[in-house]
């Protein structure tokens, strides 16, 4: 599952029980047991771990006997490469002439405990110029202040603090001005050549040094300097910058095994191999030192699923429909595997009747609640309400569009289902592991699927239906976070909080696991759209109360975005 869409969909459901030992259970557990090994080191896109983990996934298909899909030399596999974030290249430095000798320090080298480095969004190249102090780099002229005022700053290099002149304050009226990349944007507008930050306050956090995720870099470069060389600038003449941040490129795999039916429509049924390997890519809720991300129920969880499924349909009569099944890699960092797939000349070889995703399949609850994202996408879906398999109840969401790879299928109009067994506390940490893994749960799920498959076995292609999501604006937009996860199981009033995402301003603010947000602000919060909706009316910065239900009495709590 990824963690930027999450947020995108909302549902409902309902609930249910089994037991079992069977043989089809010892597999599942055999699959998640070893893709979510420590040896496999958390299967992050790219890595060795994860060509362990295709390994093993194309030696099942090809021990049950189904055939690579026709990839020509590739043998199950298709390349696709990447973007994840940037790295330092050689040229990274400052120099400060005037000094002497000339002072010369290279980026990320402890000098007495402290670091200089570029910021994530900084922009690549050399330059040498005069510096100019510009304090807070501030212009608001509703406060009156401007700390361009009357300085020419054309072909300088600014030289601004960190904070403002009310300090971190999140009361502050200054406070929404503290965003280094707006304090850049508003130097780049006063002509500067380069950023250069220095932070004076001692309290003040060092800025964060991150290069793993994708983002836009602006067109300078832009340095921290940290407060131990603050006074060198006094004596300093000018200074050079140069900063080499190359991107990195990555390339997946994705595994396919086709089922030749001979048949005119294809049925793809897919999920994610890859996770988050040692937390470095991004999408971590864990904060500290790298350490592994098994994901066992993401996605070992779906993975284990589509396997056993293939070696059923392949054993089965359903023969109206050729099958593709496809172990995406690149979910993790945005849908890479699928997007590339879904775009590839590859795909259009195939007339796609609809796409069945597992991503998070492992923890069945006591309930037996499924959850089943997409049911909008078809009018054909109806046949859910009549599947009855081990009192599987089942909760749908109607929209095509959600944190994972069946968003890449009904982008191109095929008709998708997603099947999820909910969130939870160990989401995208290190805790998602083997053992916790509900594998008769997997089992329910996976008989429950073949009988959707063979209930639409004799139906033909199936109709596609733009769900409601995309063709109006009812979806907010809002572009801050609490850092939670929502319970999208919660049935009461409210948004009940599944896990808090460490360092995020819900964690800063101490809301825990199992608070129900019922206002944000002075917006009432009754379910996950008005949570979102509340989300939208404010601001990176913002500053305001948040008030939950914890243990049955409402307490109210500062929060700052
Ligand atoms: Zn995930």
């Amino acid at each position: 599952m990824n963690n930027k869409y999450f947020f995108i969909f909302f549902l409902f459901l309902t609930s249910s029980i089994v037991f079992s030992q069977s043989a089809v259970e010892e597999k599942l557990k055999a699959h998640v047991t070893y893709l979510a090994d420590d040896k496999l080191e958390g299967r992050a896109t790219g890595s060795a771990g994860e060509k362990l983990a295709a390994r093993y996934i194309v030696s099942n298909f090809m021990a049950e006997g189904i055939k690579p899909a026709n990839i020509e030399g590739k043998n199950y596999l298709e390349e696709f490469t990447l973007n994840a974030g940037r790295e330092a290249g050689k040229n990274n430095f400052i120099e400060l002439t005037g000094v002497v000798p000339n002072e010369r320090f290279d980026f990320f080298k402890d000098y007495n405990g402290t670091l200089i480095y570029p910021l994530d969004f900084s922009g690549n190249g050399a330059v040498n110029g005069e510096y100019i102090f510009c304090g807070y780099g501030i212009t608001a002229p509703e406060l009156n202040y401007d700390d361009y005022k009357s300085k020419n700053v054309k072909g300088k290099i600014a030289v601004i603090k960190v904070s403002t002149p009310e300090g971190g304050n999140p009361h502050s009226s200054y406070f929404k001005y503290i965003d280094e990349r707006d304090k850049v944007k508003t130097a780049i507008s006063n002509g500067a050549i380069a950023v250069v930050f220095i932070n004076e306050d001692v309290d003040y956090p060092e800025l964060e040094k991150d290069f793993s995720h994708n983002i836009t870099p602006v067109e300078i470069p832009v340095i921290y300097y940290a407060k131990s060389f603050v006074p060198q600038f006094n004596k300093v003449v000018s200074i050079k910058i140069s900063v080499e941040l190359n991107q990195i490129t990555k390339i997946g795999y994705n595994i396919l095994a086709y089922i030749d039916n001979a048949a005119k429509y294809t049925i793809v049924v897919g999920g994610h191999y890859d996770h988050l390997g040692y937390g470095e890519t991004g999408g971590s809720l864990y904060r500290g030192e790298p350490v592994i991300h098994n994901g066992a129920d993401d996605n070992a969880s779906g993975v284990a699923l589509i396997m056993e499924l293939a070696k059923e349909i392949n054993a089965s009569n359903f023969k109206n429909n050729n099958y593709l099944f496809i172990a995406f890699s690149g979910e993790e960092m945005g849908l890479y595997g699928s997007k590339a797939f879904t775009n590839s000349e590859l795909a259009k070889k195939y007339d796609i009747n609809y796409m069945l995703n597992y991503d998070m399949v492992g923890r069945l609850d006591s309930n037996k609640t499924l959850i089943i994202n997409g049911v909008g996408t078809s009018p054909s879906w109806h046949v859910l309400n009549s599947i009855k398999v081990d009192d599987i109840k089942i909760k749908t969401t109607e929209s095509g569009v959600g944190p994972s790879d069946q968003t890449s299928f009904y982008l191109k109009d095929i008709p998708v289902l997603h099947f999820f067994t909910g969130s939870h506390s160990d989401y995208h940490k290190p805790g998602d592991d083997a053992e916790k893994i509900n594998y008769s749960g997997i089992e329910s799920i996976l008989e429950f699927s073949y009988a959707l498959i063979d209930s639409l076995n004799n139906k033909g292609e199936i109709v596609f239906t733009k769900t409601k999501e995309d063709n109006n604006d009812n979806a907010p937009k809002f572009t801050v976070t609490l850092g939670v996860i929502p319970d999208y199981t919660f049935e009461g009033s409210g948004m009940r909080i599944d896990a808090v995402s460490d360092g995020k301003p819900a964690f800063k603010a101490g809301l825990l696991a199992g608070d129900v947000v019922i206002k944000l602000g002075e917006h009432d919060v009754v379910d996950l759209m008005s949570y979102m909706k509340a989300l939208s009316k404010f601001n990176k910065g913002d500053a305001t109360t948040v008030i939950i239900n914890r243990n049955n009495s409402a307490q109210t709590f500062p929060i700052q975005f």
